[in-house]
């Protein structure tokens, strides 16, 4: 049964980082009344691409080419980590589901296949990663070249172009950085149409800027002559925010080879993409949003089997009530956690959180250290449900869950998993969630 309140919902999602959008997006999926509480801070910073897990074990820094298999020896050798409690058949299905949406609203992704990718980043290094938006993947193919098993294999010849004046994009650095490995990479450097005068460009509007045809088509052209025996193209994410589609296709068309982008810096045109694709799925779907408030206080009446919840940054406040609540409010830059000297506390319910025993534990000597630091693998250990422990090792309530950054024994940052742990988990507990609203656990 649906909320039929206008203040009541079958689920409250707290974030709308990656694992709160994925939650709510799954939660309106399975037709579940739905609202979301938090700003898209985390997403704002998102590369776009959508890691699985590229790193394991992430002291040995050893890089996977399939990230199934990656998964599976993850299953073995840290079976608590979460990506490894949730099966891979439903991690598939979970990234189809995430990336399905996205394309409904207009931003693409490569078909999603068996492999890691490797994408160009804006300093000149190669990322990994499993998720890459259609706009990149030509980059990806060109250098499928460098894992090819029979050498010598080297990238097709490519020109790589920036703007005077943005300068969080430099074609020279990175051409120079990958000199050795990519030697048919080559750079230009363009006057950005209608910005001449401008000393300092940023990425977010240019990208607006494209979506004009005129401005387009003026750009296009001053690259057209830069060519020459260039097989493919690459430019800084540039081509249209929700129109990328569009401006990609037309960059494709006006240069005559495939075009891809390079991930800018944060606050990036890719995060504003995603953010922008959520939002409309979300919206399509009925997820009611509160993007600029948070969560002050979550209770819970055992009589009623409701949660209620305060909501601060709302004019005059707002309290709404739910059956079931996902905690997705992520580690210390999304404040799920907070750090003082007595130790790591869950903000919202100062729920147990899984934490070295002391300060000093937290990290290691050397900040470099290969085996990571403890208190990146600190939160919030739950049950086989995904519900959060309580002091007595029970689940906190019966229908609150926890996914994503906030979950305890991972290291995301380090095994290179961030979207993977945050959609991975997001649908396992909604899974989970559904279950129980349905009645169809004890
Ligand atoms: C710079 C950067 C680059 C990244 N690049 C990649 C990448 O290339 N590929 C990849 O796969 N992943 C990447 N990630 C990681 C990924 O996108 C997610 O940030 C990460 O997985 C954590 O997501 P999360 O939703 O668990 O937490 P967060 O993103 O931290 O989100 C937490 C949310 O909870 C909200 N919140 C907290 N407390 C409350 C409250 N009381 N009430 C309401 N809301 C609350 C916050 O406002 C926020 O919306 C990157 C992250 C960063 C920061």
């Amino acid at each position: 049964m649906t909320g039929e309140r206008r203040n009541s919902f079958d689920v409250a999602v707290i974030g709308a980082g990656m694992a709160g959008m994925a939650a709510a997006l799954f939660a309106a999926q399975r037709g579940l009344s739905c609202i979301q509480v938090g700003s898209g801070g985390g997403v704002l910073f998102a590369s776009g691409l959508l890691d699985l897990l590229a790193v394991h074990p992430a002291a040995e820094g050893r890089q996977w080419q399939s990230p199934f298999a990656a998964l599976a020896a993850l299953a073995r050798e840290q079976p608590d980590h979460p990506l490894a409690r949730v099966d891979p058949a439903s991690i598939r299905t979970a990234f189809e589901t995430f990336v399905t949406a996205l394309g409904e609203a207009g931003l693409a992704y490569a078909p999603l296949d068996e492999r890691n990718r490797k994408v160009l980043t804006s300093i000149g290094t190669l990322k990994t990663t499993f998720g890459v938006p259609l706009s990149m993947v030509a980059g990806a193919n060109a250098l499928d070249a460098l894992d090819a098993p029979n050498t010598p294999n080297t990238p097709p010849r490519c020109l790589l172009v920036d703007f005077r004046g943005l300068r969080e994009f430099s074609a020279r650095q990175i051409a120079t950085t990958l000199a050795d490995r990519w030697p048919g990479l080559c750079h230009g450097r363009i006057e950005f149409p209608g910005f001449e005068d401008v000393p300092e460009l940023y990425a977010a509007h240019l990208a607006r800027a494209l979506e004009t045809g005129e401005t387009r088509d003026r750009t296009i052209a001053l690259i057209r002559p830069m060519l020459g025996d260039a097989q493919l193209v690459g430019l800084p994410t540039v081509l249209g925010l929700g129109r990328c589609r569009e401006v990609h296709a037309a960059f494709e068309a006006g240069l005559g080879v495939p075009v891809f982008e390079i991930p800018t810096m944060p606050t990036s045109v890719p995060g504003l993409r995603l953010l922008g694709a959520l939002e409309t799925v979300m919206s399509a779907r009925g997820v009611r949003r509160r993007r600029l408030a948070s969560v002050r206080a979550l209770a819970f009446d055992a009589n009623t089997g409701t949660a209620t919840l305060d909501l601060d940054g709302v004019p005059g406040g707002e309290r709404v009530s739910a059956r079931a609540v996902v905690l997705a409010t992520g580690r210390f830059s999304g404040r799920g956690l907070t750090a003082d000297r007595g130790g790591v506390r869950e903000s919202i319910l100062g729920l147990p959180v899984h934490q070295p025993a002391s300060r000093e534990a937290w990290h290691q000597r050397d900040f470099l250290d290969p085996s990571g630091h403890a208190i990146n693998r600190a939160g919030l250990r739950t049950d086989d449900a995904w519900r959060p422990l309580d002091m007595s090792g029970k689940p906190a309530w019966p229908r609150l869950f926890a996914v994503g950054s906030i979950l305890a024994d991972q290291d995301w940052m380090r095994s290179k998993c961030g979207s993977g742990l945050a959609i991975a988990t997001a649908w396992a507990a909604m899974q989970q969630l559904a279950d129980q609203l349905h009645g169809n656990t004890g």
